[in-house]
């Protein structure tokens, strides 16, 4: 993605060519400042921005008077101009009219022959004209010059805001190497200010495995004037860690007006380790869909082979494990379905209500716990809820099936309902390994796998991520309490 960038003077309506001496965005000189005065006077009271003409027209002619009657015949309009555009600037339009009526008068009565009288000859009635016609000019010449420079300062703030506001950093380099601008949005991409960032040596933070090719590629981008180079590298964050970066760099050091090698960036974390785990998942789901799949193959060539024949031991054994696969398989498509609903918005719900204990009792029938496990249920055994009693029984199924597979050696697993101030709270507790503190905060998100061996246990990683959606849509909270070898407590509330 190639973006033109236009960095503007604070008070012409040009483009700022780079200077390396002068900070950009500058909004400290005089005439920027005098020019804010300005636009802020004219909002000020009519008789304020009116006795601006007057004082400013007495004090002119009282100057020519005093000191300047030497020159006052020959040019009787000298200094008016002045009057007349400094009105306009300040005032506006208005009172600038009102200076010139004021001007001609004055000019007329104290500086055409003959003096001290208002004169009607043709030579003063020209004169006036061609002062008047040439105030019109003024003005109307620096209203354009206000209104351009009106332009620039809502361009100028617009681009601060997309720049210090956006999520995008931008970095200008010089041809010298000098990093000549930051924006300060940089602060929360890689958590250094952008005052930390330009005293850094350049790509100090890249990773050095990295560097090589990054450097490979500014070389060559360096000898392009002109040319858009795009790549994602990692970088090393103020907090340690590391994030991922999509860099556009563009040669403008040839672009009059930029001088310039502009790079835009983006944190694009998020998106590599969804894809990176949307590539696990895929690895998973097929190893998953694989392992039930190979042993109904095998299931069905034996029954195959035996159809003439079938021995009675044996039949009974090949049919039970193939029914026992294709549950596993249709679990497993069930799953994937479940996590495409939820994905695209389409979770309706059928609430009921119901007794929260014999959801709870029901659940317990249906998971085949070994001797191993022992499920017990306790608290408030009475609590009503109104949710949908399908979906809440599927995140109750699905917290107990992961106790049993993550806690094997946790031998009572508690499900326990209690009323909470405004609901009812359901957990289920085991004493297993419990899981890292940072993993916790991913454990409800799509494909998460918190076990470093995803293979030990099946599983695709998505039903937690569902069981959130669920209670999400109840209007209720999903969480976790869990400490490493302390076990885990994965709980969820219901309003009402
Ligand atoms: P799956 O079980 O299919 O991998 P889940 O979304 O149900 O997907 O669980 C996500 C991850 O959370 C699991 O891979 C596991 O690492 C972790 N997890 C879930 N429940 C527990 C538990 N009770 N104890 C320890 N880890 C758990």
């Amino acid at each position: 993605m190639t973006k033109c960038l236009y960095l503007f003077s604070p008070y012409l309506p040009i483009p700022l060519k780079m200077r390396t001496d002068r900070p950009l965005l500058n909004e400290t000189s005089t005439i920027h400042r005098f020019l804010i005065w300005s636009e802020q006077n004219k909002s000020r009271p009519a008789y304020i921005r009116y006795s601006l003409p007057i004082a400013l027209v007495v004090v002119t002619t009282f100057i020519k008077i005093e000191f300047l009657s030497f020159i006052t015949t020959s040019s009787p309009y000298l200094l008016y101009f002045g009057v007349v555009c400094l009105c306009t600037i300040v005032a506006g339009i208005s009172p600038a009219i009102l200076a010139i009526i004021l001007s001609s008068l004055a000019a007329n009565y104290y500086f055409i022959e003959p003096k001290n009288e208002f004169t009607l000859s043709s030579l003063a009635f020209y004169r006036t004209a061609i002062f008047i016609g040439e105030c019109v000019f003024i003005i109307l010449l620096s209203s354009a010059v206000m209104a351009a420079y009106r332009r620039v300062n809502q361009v100028q703030a617009l681009f601060r805001a997309m720049i210090e506001k956006g999520s995008e950093g931008i970095v200008l380099t010089n041809r010298e190497g000098k990093r000549v601008y930051v924006s300060p949005s940089i602060e929360r991409i890689i958590g250094y200010t952008a005052k930390e960032f330009i005293a850094m040596k350049p790509w100090i933070l890249a990773d050095p495995d990295e560097l090589p090719a990054i450097k490979a590629r500014m070389k060559d981008l360096m000898g392009h004037p002109g040319k858009n180079i795009s790549f994602i590298h990692r970088v090393r964050h103020k907090d340690g860690r590391w994030i991922w970066l999509e860099n556009s760099i563009t040669n403008l050091l040839e672009d009059e007006s930029v001088c310039a090698i502009v790079a835009n960036f983006y944190n694009v974390t998020e998106r590599i380790i969804l894809e990176q785990q949307k590539d696990d998942f895929i690895g998973i789901a097929s190893h998953e869909l694989k392992t039930p799949i190979t042993s109904l193959k095998a299931s069905i060539q034996l029954l195959d082979r035996m159809k003439n024949d079938p021995s009675p031991d044996t039949l009974p054994k090949l049919v039970e494990r193939s029914k026992r696969n294709v549950e596993k398989l249709t679990e497993l498509v069930d799953e994937l379905l479940n996590a495409s609903h939820v994905g695209q918005g389409h979770l309706y719900l059928d609430k009921t209500d119901f007794v929260m204990a014999d959801l709870l009792t029901e659940c317990c029938a249906q998971i085949h716990a070994t001797d191993k496990h022992r499920l017990i249920i306790q608290g408030d055994c009475d609590l009503h809820v109104c949710a949908d009693r399908g979906r809440i029984d599927q995140v109750v199924v699905n917290f107990v099936n992961n106790a049993i597979k993550y806690a094997p050696r946790s031998k009572d697993i508690y499900l326990i309902v209690e009323r909470i101030d405004n609901g009812t709270k359901i957990s289920v507790k085991d004493s297993g390994p419990g899981i890292a503190p940072e993993k916790l905060p991913y454990i409800f998100d799509r494909y998460y796998r918190a076990e470093t061996n995803s293979y030990n246990n099946s599983g695709l990683g998505l039903g937690l991520y569902i069981s959130s959606e669920i209670i999400k849509k109840h209007g209720g909270h999903i969480g976790v309490d869990s400490k490493l070898g302390e076990g885990s407590t994965f709980w969820f509330t219901l309003p009402g």
